[in-house]
């Protein structure tokens, strides 16, 4: 945070620093918007093929092959859900919350994807809708989806406030990873990474620019859907902050279930192919 009385004075020129434009830091008109509309057609006559209900405070995976599509619904009450998503063929490759959160911005919508770590660096999945889309920004500068958190997790709990909470999103993550594998939950742990927050509220304050959270705007109903680009393991933890109003890491809040749904297309959506593999040669100058 910065400091309420800086202890170097403001320079001459400190006001015309300051008036610089803001430029992006990553244009992404090499990547333009997809067009959704043959998404949504390929969802006509779709059939689901598989379903998870993720217990309050606990991770469920589900697979989800390239060319199908996942809903994360809203059931019985507002809950917020962690989700990660590794490359079925090669675990390594996992969704890539930083580069996506630079690319696309601190929260999600239809039409943004979720891009894979390096060296791989391809959509692992599209966001195909939202019905949330109507919420933007509030007058906090509150938004949902976002790519700005990590995940609650046990060490940071520990760290500020004590104590051996065994259900944050990281440990319910890693045993829900390590029960689809077979590894070992320190093998496991390893693997949780960085997730998209779906349903929370959160932003930064503008005064200090710390994190925040606020009583998600989700109801039973609501749903996120995404369109699988290559095939993929995911892992959704229905958080133990519940709406995420007031607190995590505890058991004090008020939890519901989440349900995800798996979709076979009749066809592809019209002109889908997999993505390809990233075009850089990894030599990095030697
Ligand atoms: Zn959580």
């Amino acid at each position: 945070m910065k400091p309420d009385r800086p202890r170097h004075a403001l320079p001459a020129d400190a006001a015309g620093r300051k008036a610089v434009p803001p430029v992006i830091c990553y244009p992404v008109e090499r990547l333009p918007r997809p067009d959704l509309t043959p998404y949504l057609a390929a969802r006509d006559g779709w059939s689901r093929v598989s379903q998870v209900l993720i217990p309050p405070r606990e991770a469920a995976t589900f697979a989800v092959p390239a060319g199908h599509f996942f809903r994360i619904i809203s059931v019985e009450g507002p809950q917020v859900g962690d989700l990660n998503l590794w490359s079925a063929a090669n675990p390594a490759e996992r969704f890539f919350s930083g580069k996506t959160r630079a690319l696309h911005g601190t929260h999600l919508s239809a039409g943004d994807r979720m891009w894979s770590s390096l060296p791989h660096l391809r959509p692992m999945a599209l966001i195909t809708e939202d019905t949330l889309d109507w919420y933007g920004f509030d007058a906090f500068g509150g938004a949902v989806h976002d790519v700005i958190g990590t995940r609650c997790d046990p060490y940071t709990h520990n760290l500020l406030s004590g104590g051996q909470y065994h259900h944050c999103c990281h440990s319910n993550l890693t045993r829900a990873f390590a029960r689809h594998t077979g590894l070992p939950l320190a093998e496991a742990e390893l693997a949780v990474h960085d997730v998209l927050n779906v349903f929370m509220c959160t932003g930064f304050t503008r005064d200090t620019g710390q994190y925040f959270m606020k009583a998600s705007p989700v109801r039973p109903g609501d749903h996120l859907e995404f369109f699988a680009e290559i095939d993929l393991i995911g892992a959704l933890s229905a958080c133990p902050g519940g709406d995420c109003a007031a607190e995590h890491s505890s058991d004090g809040a008020a939890c519901h279930p989440l349900l995800v749904e798996v979709f076979r297309p009749r066809q592809a959506p019209a002109g889908w192919r997999p993505p390809a593999a990233n075009g850089y040669d990894r030599s990095h100058g030697l």
